[in-house]
């Protein structure tokens, strides 16, 4: 069953995917990784389709990656959160990324396909929400006008494709989860 619903996944992704890189296209930008990588940027996740198909990933590793990919997520972890479960300032790099690139990179999750590039929302109030690129890009992304890249369409598919999901696996409540949660839970 979870192979039918990871199928739409990568469908979905692929489409993100195409917008990103025709917007990155658009700005002449082209993400060759930096020193503040978005691989530091302390994301949350919310849906359970993702955190299984990240699990996926991480279960195709080589057992040797995959010990040492849960030995970063648990130093991530103890970096990031304290005791209480507080946020502390530390930034790590995420556990997956390995000597700059993501070792799940085709089953990373949406927030890091869709980051990096000026972007906006629509609220459901029909309030406009923009976001600027990553800093790296700010030259690029000044030099032109902003390329329409619309994300609510991706969260309201992903958020469907989430609800079809919990219905067939009898899942329900809320998840907040970092990579390094994920993966330590493989
Ligand atoms: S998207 Fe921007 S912040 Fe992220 S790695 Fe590429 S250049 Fe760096
Ligand atoms: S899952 Fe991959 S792309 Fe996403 S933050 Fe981690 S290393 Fe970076």
């Amino acid at each position: 069953m979870d192979s039918d619903f990871f199928g739409k996944l990568e469908a979905l992704y692929s489409e993100m995917d195409q917008k990103w890189a025709a917007a990155a296209s658009h700005y002449g930008f082209e993400c060759t990784g930096c020193k503040d990588n978005c691989c530091k940027s302390l994301f949350f996740h919310h849906t359970f389709i993702e955190e299984a198909f990240l699990a996926a990933g991480v279960e195709a590793l080589t057992p040797s990656v995959r010990k040492d990919v849960q030995k970063r997520a648990d130093g991530y972890l103890e970096t990031v959160f304290d005791s209480t479960g507080s946020v502390s300032e530390k930034r790590p790099c995420c556990p997956l990324n390995i000597d700059g690139l993501c070792a799940v990179y085709p089953n990373r999750p949406m927030i890091c396909r869709l980051h990096g590039l000026p972007h906006h929302l629509e609220g459901a109030d029909g309030r406009i929400v923009k976001g600027n690129g990553c800093a790296q890009g700010e030259s690029f992304f000044m030099s032109k006008s902003y390329f329409d890249f619309n994300r609510t369409p991706f969260y309201s598919r992903m958020a469907s494709l989430e609800l079809e999901y919990r219905k067939a696996k009898g899942l329900s409540g809320r998840i907040r989860k970092t990579v390094a949660h994920m993966v330590q839970e493989t």
